[in-house]
C-alpha cells in the first residue's frame, strides 16, 4: 500500500482502543492514546517498565496474556506492535475484518492507518508524515516545533471571539515580555512566541524594534515610548491600555527592553492586570544591568574581583553613603545625566577616587560604545565624548577586565 492520503484527527475521549505488545513502541502508542483521553486496553504476556507504571496508575487495563480474536471487539482502534510478525499480521488481518482502523508499527506499508509525527504548540497541532519514512517526518517534525516555540512560524489567532460574543466568552490576556536589550536575537524563545501571537503590542522606547518590524500589518503596535518632542504615556495610561485590550478579548504584548521586574514597571502593571481580573503572564528577559556590561567584556561577578552585585537607578535619590561601603560591583541604569553628582557622591563618602568605572553605551546595537576611566575621571570623560542615554554604568575593579574580554 501506498502513503495514505487522508489526513484526519479523532476524538478518541472515552473510546476503547486496543494495544497488541508490550515494549516501549506499545507503550509509545498508550501513553499517546491516554493523553488523548482514550480507553486503553494493553494485550501482552509482559509488559516494560513504561507501560506497568500506566497500568499501576490505573490509566491503562492490561490483559496479561496472548492476543485473542475477541480483544478487537467494540475498539474504534487498534495498534498492534508486538514485534512478531505474524502476531502483528494476525491483528490487522482481524482489524480489517472487522472494519477496526489498525496501525502497524513493524510496517508501514501494510498498515491500514498511521500516526505521524507530530508538533504542537498551545491549541495548533501539525502532523508529519513522510511517505514511510518515519525519521525524516521526525526530523520535519523537530524544525517545525522549534518555528512553533520560537514564533517564527505564523501563530496568530484569526479567529478571535469579540468581547461579549454568546458562548465565546473573550479570551484576552496580557503578557509582560523581556526583549532583552538592542538586540532582537536576545528574547527568549516564549517572549517571541507569545509576540508572534499577539493582537496588540504595546512596545517600549528601549525595545528592541527589530522585532515590532516582523508583525504582521495587522498586529496593533502602541508606542508608549519616550522620543524627543514627543511625551511618553503616562504609566498609569499604560496600566489602562493594557487592561482595556485584554478586556476586549485581545491578546497583549507589553513587549519591554531588559527584563520587565529591573527598573522596568513591569511589577506596576502586573498589578494593574491582576486588580482588573486580567489574565497576565511575566515572561523574563535579559536584563541590560547585566548583559549590557558583559557585551562590553565586564562580568559583573568575577572570582577574587566581585562577589556581589548591587543594581540602582541613577535617577533615584540614593543613599550613597551605604552605596560607598559595599564591595564588589555597583551598576547604575539610567545614570548618564547624573553620572558626575553620582561619582562624586561616592568618593565623598569613602569610596576610592581610583577605583575602575565604566560606562557603556547602546548596548548590543550597532554605535555601542565603551569609555573607561575611574570614579575620579568618568564624569569628565563621558562629557568629553558625549556619552548618550541609553547606558550603563558599571564602578568596580570588574572593569579593568574590559581591557582582556572587551575585544
Ligand atoms: N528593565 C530594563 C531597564 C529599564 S531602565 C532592563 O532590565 O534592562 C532603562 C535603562 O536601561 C537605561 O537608562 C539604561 O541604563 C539601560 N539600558 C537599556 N537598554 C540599554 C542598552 N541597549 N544599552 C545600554 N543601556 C541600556
Amino acid at each position: 500500500m501506498s502513503t495514505p492520503d487522508y489526513p484526519l484527527t479523532l476524538d478518541v475521549a472515552g473510546r476503547r482502543t486496543l494495544v497488541v505488545g508490550g515494549g516501549p513502541v506499545a507503550a509509545r502508542r498508550a501513553t499517546g492514546l491516554v493523553t488523548a483521553g482514550a480507553r486503553v486496553v494493553v494485550v501482552a504476556p509482559d509488559v516494560c517498565e513504561e507501560l506497568r507504571d500506566l497500568v499501576d496508575a490505573g490509566q491503562v487495563e492490561w490483559a496479561a496474556r496472548d492476543y485473542e480474536t475477541d480483544d478487537l471487539a467494540g475498539a474504534w482502534l487498534a495498534h498492534t506492535a508486538t514485534g512478531d510478525r505474524a502476531t502483528d499480521d494476525l491483528v490487522a488481518a482481524h482489524a480489517e475484518a472487522e472494519r477496526v482502523w489498525c496501525v502497524r508499527a513493524d510496517d508501514a506499508s501494510l498498515s491500514a492507518a498511521w500516526t505521524p509525527a507530530v508538533a504542537r504548540s498551545g491549541s495548533v497541532t501539525v502532523a508529519v508524515t513522510a511517505g514511510g519514512d518515519p525519521r525524516r517526518a521526525r526530523t520535519l517534525r523537530e524544525a517545525i516545533a522549534v518555528g512553533l516555540d520560537s514564533g517564527d512560524l505564523p501563530l496568530r489567532h484569526h479567529r478571535r471571539a469579540a468581547a461579549g460574543d454568546a458562548g465565546h466568552p473573550a479570551t484576552g490576556s496580557v503578557a509582560l515580555v523581556g526583549g532583552g536589550p538592542g538586540d532582537p536575537g536576545l528574547i527568549t524563545t516564549r517572549g517571541r512566541r507569545l509576540l508572534a501571537e499577539a493582537d496588540v503590542v504595546v512596545v517600549d522606547r528601549l525595545a528592541p524594534r527589530a522585532l515590532i518590524d516582523g508583525l504582521d500589518d495587522d498586529v496593533v503596535v502602541v508606542d508608549v515610548g519616550k522620543t524627543a518632542g514627543n511625551h511618553p504615556v503616562p504609566q498609569e495610561g499604560i496600566n489602562q491600555l493594557l487592561v482595556e485590550h485584554a478586556q476586549a478579548g485581545r491578546r497583549v504584548v507589553r513587549l519591554k527592553g531588559g527584563d520587565p521586574f529591573v527598573l522596568g514597571r513591569g511589577g506596576e502593571e502586573a498589578l494593574a492586570c491582576i486588580a482588573a481580573g486580567v489574565a497576565v503572564e511575566v515572561v523574563p528577559g535579559v536584563t541590560s544591568a547585566i548583559s549590557v556590561p558583559a557585551a562590553a567584556g565586564i562580568p559583573v561577578t568575577h572570582r577574587g574581583r566581585s562577589r556581589q552585585v548591587t543594581i540602582a537607578s541613577g535617577h533615584e535619590g540614593l543613599d550613597w553613603a551605604s552605596l560607598a561601603r559595599l564591595d564588589g560591583t555597583l551598576v547604575l541604569l539610567m545614570g548618564v545625566s547624573g553620572l558626575a553628582a553620582a561619582t562624586a557622591a561616592l568618593v565623598e563618602h569613602g569610596k576610592p577616587a581610583d577605583t575602575p568605572a565604566a560606562i557603556v553605551e547602546s548596548g548590543f546595537l550597532p554605535d555601542q560604545r565603551t569609555t573607561v576611566g575611574t570614579l575620579e575621571t568618568i564624569a569628565d570623560l563621558a562629557a568629553e565624548r558625549g556619552v548618550k542615554p541609553p547606558a550603563v554604568v558599571v564602578v568596580g575593579t570588574v572593569v579593568g577586565l574590559h581591557a582582556a574580554l572587551g575585544a
